[in-house]
């Protein structure tokens, strides 16, 4: 195993470790990268950023630890007024000493912060599915009962009919039989009333149920669609994010641009860039 060399990073300060074989190396700190030549009198690291505008290494430091370096936890003690009532009622100001922690992060790590986040509402499917227009179910329903209450009072008229005129066997009134022949005109008409009463209510219900899985197939269409856009405005943020961990910003232009891509952009310009 081959002894590991010590070295500073240029950009941080750090310590570093490089096996003499090494030709590329990362600085755990400060995430720089570096080119390590070997020459004759031993190793030294070189910045591997070069700048595609000034075409120099010197001014050029990974954004994260540009983010890093520039920003500083801040914590201490400061004076909160609070208005507070004292025994007799009366409002008085009292001055309270109370402990706080801020982040404070120069302008220059503002500018390079990273690309927020894609939020995201509530989507349809946490809405559910509620079908429009359950009312064609209702008048259904509302169809079969009525005609099937028609069928058993044109049922009943037709057994009343029967046995009336079994009953009148051997006297045959010319009465009786207009009766009966009006009485099985009127049973009919009530039994083919009915019928179709049941023929619409079927239909209706048929209907609304079709009219139901349409809707819920257009549901599902729309709650995969908004999956779908979701997922691709994540993953066009997830690419972004990736280029911004490459990213390099140079001092000397005030610009940002990733290694080997040989395109850079103004710092003012850097979501576009990471967005291209
Ligand atoms: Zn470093
Ligand atoms: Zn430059």
């Amino acid at each position: 195993m081959p002894d590991l060399i010590s070295l500073v990073c240029p950009s941080c300060g750090g310590k570093l470790q490089v096996s003499p074989n090494a030709t590329m190396l990362t600085c755990q700190h400060c995430g720089n990268e570096h080119l390590v030549k070997h020459e004759a009198g031993g190793i030294t690291l070189e910045a591997y950023a070069r700048c595609p505008q000034c075409g120099r290494n010197d001014k050029s430091e990974k954004v994260t630890a540009v983010i890093s370096s520039q920003s500083q936890e801040m914590s201490g003690m400061e004076q909160k007024n609070e208005v507070v009532l004292d025994m007799q009622g009366r409002q008085r100001m009292i001055t309270n000493s109370v402990p706080f922690t801020r982040k404070q992060i120069s302008i220059l790590g503002q500018r390079l912060a990273p690309p927020d986040e894609p939020q995201f509402g509530p989507g349809l499917q946490s809405r559910g599915f509620i079908p429009a227009g359950g009312g064609s179910l209702t008048v259904g329903i509302l169809a079969i009962v009525v005609g099937a209450v028609l069928l058993i009072v044109s049922a009943c008229f037709l057994l009343g009919g029967i046995s009336l005129l079994v009953g009148s066997s051997g006297y045959q009134a010319q009465d009786t039989v207009t009766m009966s022949v009006i009485g099985l005109i009127g049973t009919i008409f009530l039994f083919l009333v009915g019928a179709a009463g049941i023929a619409l209510g079927i239909f209706l219900i048929v209907r609304s149920g079709k009219n139901k899985r349409a809707q819920l197939a257009e549901y599902q269409r729309r709650v995969q669609e908004e999956i779908a856009e979701r997922q691709r405005i994540q993953s066009t943020w997830e690419r972004a994010m990736e280029r911004w961990n490459q990213l390099y910003y140079c001092a000397r232009d005030d610009c940002v641009f990733v290694p080997g891509e040989n395109t850079s952009a103004s710092t003012s310009k850097m979501k576009e860039y990471l967005y291209k």
